[in-house]
């Protein structure tokens, strides 16, 4: 693209750093607008920080790809923001997966995904059809955060809400400034998404442990996983059934019951998650001891699919990022780019007139007159 818009964006976290940094590459002309005193402060600081390659979602494709996809961009473009995790098992358990261990080895192999099997699960784990082991990495946050921080400067506007934006003819006013787009990178908090979505406040449990013990990831189904931080020796515990704190069909309705969360329920929830992974971690309690809690919330699309893939909705000059997993932030910018420069590509009428110029007369559509005929 060779003209220079003016975007604003509405939100900090990893969508709106990295596209925000994408847009500035490209002599864009960016603010980004950011509620809270530091980027990533919501989902973005709040999760599992997991760099997905697809293990996780068996049940569907486009998310596998797109993770597959984004892991691949990501360890090339920010090689330094995430690290290698020693041991990191995808663990099919006996009975309580949703899918048998063959199944789910043949639908990672489908989709291009490297892997080890193990053929002798060591005693680490118990009551398990198969494990396979792959190289998906760890995000680390607090290099994230000053490497958005400083890379991105005087364009990030900090402590600095946005209320409302209004369309004024060809521009958008966003805080009483003129934009020609604005990017709404908020996960749904703005002002909702153009489709219908839930947010669900989660609940993340975090341990301490012995440094580089095996990320596990119980699969397929309501089942739980240990998976570590950028510590090497902090780990969060992550339950399919237990994390969630609700549903709701408004983000500050989501927001209200992280705020109020009781201790006694978080002692019930963390009863629950240990409950759960003792059959097939005999030695959890034994090998991690509990720290604390962190909230964040997720947006999902209504429906029975496991999709978590990304998509970008627009509605005139704005566009809405109903994010993925973290790595699909370059199909995000992808989207959003392609549409702007196709709003401007040169597709001015010749004056010929649409399709006719492409119709043969019929005296002239003998196949020797096809320019494509070999006769
Ligand atoms: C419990 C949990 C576990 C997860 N685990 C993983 C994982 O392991 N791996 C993975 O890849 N993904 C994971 N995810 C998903 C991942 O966190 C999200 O895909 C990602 O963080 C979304 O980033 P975002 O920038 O769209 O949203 P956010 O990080 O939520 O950023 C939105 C920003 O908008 C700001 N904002 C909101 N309203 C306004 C306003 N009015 N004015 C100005 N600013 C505003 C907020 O303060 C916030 O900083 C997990 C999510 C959760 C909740």
């Amino acid at each position: 693209m060779t003209m220079s818009f003016r975007i604003a964006i509405i939100g900090a976290g990893w969508y709106g750093c990295h596209v925000g940094l994408s847009l500035l590459s490209l002599q864009m002309q960016v603010d980004i607008y950011e509620k809270a005193d530091r980027v990533m402060n919501m989902a973005s600081g709040n999760n599992q920080f997991r760099l997905h390659q697809g293990f996780h979602y068996a049940r569907h494709h486009g998310t596998r790809m797109q993770s597959r996809d984004g892991f691949i961009r990501f360890t090339e473009r920010y090689g330094g923001l995430s690290s290698a995790v020693s041991e990191n098992l995808y663990a099919v358990p006996r009975g309580s997966s949703i899918i048998d261990f063959d199944t789910y080895k043949l639908i990672m192999v489908s989709s291009g995904l490297n892997f080890i099997e193990c053929q002798n699960p060591t005693d680490y784990l118990t009551d398990i059809d198969g494990v396979l082991r792959t190289h998906e990495r760890v995000i680390l946050l607090d290099r994230a955060r000053r490497y958005f921080t400083e890379r991105l400067g005087g364009v990030l506007k900090l402590g600095t809400s946005v209320d409302e934006i209004r369309e004024l003819g060809d521009e958008m006013i966003v805080n009483g400034k003129r934009y020609d787009y604005v990017i709404d990178a908020t996960w749904g908090h703005l002002n909702g998404l153009p489709i219908p979505v839930i947010y669900e406040p989660t609940l993340l449990l975090y341990y301490e442990g012995a440094p580089e013990l095996p990320a596990v990831t119980l699969v397929d189904g309501p089942l739980c996983s240990v998976y570590p931080t950028e510590d090497s020796s902090i780990y969060t515990l992550s339950s399919v059934p237990h994390t969630p704190l609700g549903r709701f069909d408004r983000a500050d309705a989501a927001r209200a019951r992280c705020n109020a969360l009781t201790t006694e329920e978080v002692s019930e929830k963390r009863a629950a998650m240990e409950r759960q992974i003792l059959p097939n971690l005999p030695s959890f309690c034994d090998r991690f001891r509990f720290m604390g809690i962190q909230l964040g919330i997720k947006t999902k699309p209504i429906g029975n699919f496991d999709d978590r893939s990304c998509h970008v909705y627009r509605k005139g000059r704005r566009f809405f990022i109903l994010s993925g997993k973290i790595d699909t932030i370059f199909y995000a910018t992808e989207r959003i780019i392609s549409m702007i420069g196709f709003d401007h590509a040169d597709l001015k009428d010749d004056g010929k007139g649409p399709i006719k110029k492409d119709i043969l007369l019929s005296e002239m559509a003998a196949p020797s007159n096809f320019a494509g005929s070999n006769s």
